[in-house]
């Protein structure tokens, strides 16, 4: 846990405490941190990508590619459904002019609605893989991340909110942005 999450947490209970004990019917409060911290958080975590990808485009590869997780990575999921992370929108937007393959990888199980949310986002979209039924979260995108190394592909970039989505191989460096102990999917 970060040290974010910690506080998050010690608020979050020293709340439900002093409601337990005025006895008052508020709703429990939320402890997912207001969009502006999220959107700080979020900018911290992905500062570093454009650089990296500048420095591993220089180095030259085979079909360089950054995976990208869909929702509260790609996606506004939580916050604002539909809508663009921006800097994860503008690190695809950076590697798609510069001749890297931009390429998704799910837990969610169809593909069709998922292209058409990020195409109307206004991501590239060079591939979509999704999990399927029967496998946990970490192992489909494991698998995912294995088929598209078989493909030629080499994915320089791995970015997503989760452990899952970084757990396992196939992949030269991840770049984690906050789950807020698992509150964004
Ligand atoms: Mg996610």
């Amino acid at each position: 846990m970060n040290l974010k999450g910690a506080c998050a947490v010690v608020l979050a209970a020293t709340a439900l405490t002093a409601t337990a004990l005025s006895g008052t019917a508020s709703a429990a409060p939320s402890t997912l941190p207001s969009y502006s911290q999220w959107q700080a958080d979020v900018k911290q975590a992905v500062d570093p990508v454009i650089p990296w990808l500048r420095d591993r485009v220089a180095q030259g590869g085979s079909k360089l590619a950054i995976v990208l997780d869909i929702d509260n990575t790609s996606l506004e999921t939580e916050y604002n459904p539909g809508r663009p992370n921006k800097p994860v929108l503008a690190v695809a937007q950076w590697a798609d002019q510069h001749n890297v393959s931009v390429l998704f990888v799910t837990a969610r199980t169809s593909s069709s609605s998922a292209r058409s949310q990020l195409g109307s986002a206004g991501y590239p979209v060079d591939g979509i893989c999704t999990r399927q039924s029967g496998e946990g979260t970490a192992e489909g995108k494991q698998r995912c991340r294995r088929e598209l190394t078989e493909e030629g592909y080499t994915i320089t970039a791995n970015i997503g909110n989760r452990s899952t989505d970084l757990e396992g191989g196939d992949y030269e460096r991840g770049f984690k942005l906050p789950d807020y102990d698992g509150q964004l999917s």
